[in-house]
């Protein structure tokens, strides 16, 4: 697999630039969640399925629904869902 800078896939960008911190992108993230009242997570996407652990496409839910929200994890790589698909309600 063709790689980008470090171990981080080219497909992959750099998301923590200069200056920045995980903790303080995610403390962001949940500032903008809260002002624009984003909608991003396992409960709001049209794939749920909240009788079972795993939405219709078969990923596990636990963790996209679990709080605190993030949007990087401790790896600095996407925390939620590029199958997201909002249920438009
Ligand atoms: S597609 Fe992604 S966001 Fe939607 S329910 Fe499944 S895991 Fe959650």
């Amino acid at each position: 697999m063709s790689r980008g800078l470090g171990n981080r896939p080219v497909f992959q960008p750099q998301l923590v630039h200069a200056g920045e911190t995980i903790a303080g992108l995610n403390a962001q993230f949940r500032q903008d969640v809260e002002d624009f009242r984003l909608e991003f997570t396992c409960r709001d996407c049209v794939y749920f399925w909240p009788a079972k652990t795993s939405c219709t496409l078969g990923w596990t839910v636990e963790t996209l629904c679990a709080e605190p929200i993030e949007i990087l994890d401790a790896k600095a790589e996407p925390a939620f869902c590029k199958a997201f698909e909002p249920t438009g309600s």
